[in-house]
């Protein structure tokens, strides 16, 4: 039984991530993604808003778990007993962190390995960070995150917005 883990923000999760989580769940038995509860950065949606579209947009894949988790990434591996780690990579912008990641959390912990998924070419210029810039400046966001979450971004644009006409 090969257990692995996809960690990320997923704030919002986007169509890179789903693509990444759907092709990651054919390789493995089970695919915990793991929601990253980052005291140190103030994401725009809570971690249970996270976990709940997450669930939302992955229903349908039976081997796919949604869970979140704080602190090191290994602990978390330990708890779940995972073996893997799911990464996916766009641009070599991307490598060099996420090589020193892998080679620290195998130091860490020994029998955990990073597997990376080369992004989808239609994707590769897709973030997080971007969609919630395209989103501010009232873009349109439909083909970049699954159709549930387009409203529940826009929503947070607008509160942010109203929060900001009040300050
Ligand atoms: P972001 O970098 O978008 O804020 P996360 O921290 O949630 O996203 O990223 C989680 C993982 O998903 C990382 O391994 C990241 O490289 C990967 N990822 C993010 N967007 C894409 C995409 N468009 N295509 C492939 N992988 C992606």
């Amino acid at each position: 039984m090969i257990r692995a883990i996809y960690p990320g923000s997923f704030d919002p999760v986007t169509l890179g991530h789903l693509d990444i989580i759907e092709r990651a769940a054919k390789t493995v038995d089970e695919l915990i993604v793991g929601v990253l509860n980052n005291s140190g950065k103030t994401p725009m949606f809570s971690i249970d808003e996270r976990v709940s579209m997450l669930k939302n947009v992955t229903a349908a894949i039976s081997n796919v778990k949604i869970m979140s988790f704080s602190g090191l990434l290994v602990d978390f591996a330990k708890q779940t007993g995972a073996t893997i780690v799911v990464r996916g990579l766009r641009a070599i912008s991307d490598f060099e962190y996420e090589l020193q990641m892998a080679q620290t959390n195998r130091k860490l912990y020994p029998l955990l390995d990073t597997m990376f998924l080369a992004t989808s070419l239609k994707y590769s210029y897709l973030s997080s960070t971007i969609v919630k810039e395209v989103a501010f400046f009232d873009g349109d966001i439909q083909e970049f995150v699954p159709e549930s979450v387009v409203e529940s971004v826009q929503e947070k644009v607008q509160a942010r917005k109203r929060m900001r006409e009040n300050d």
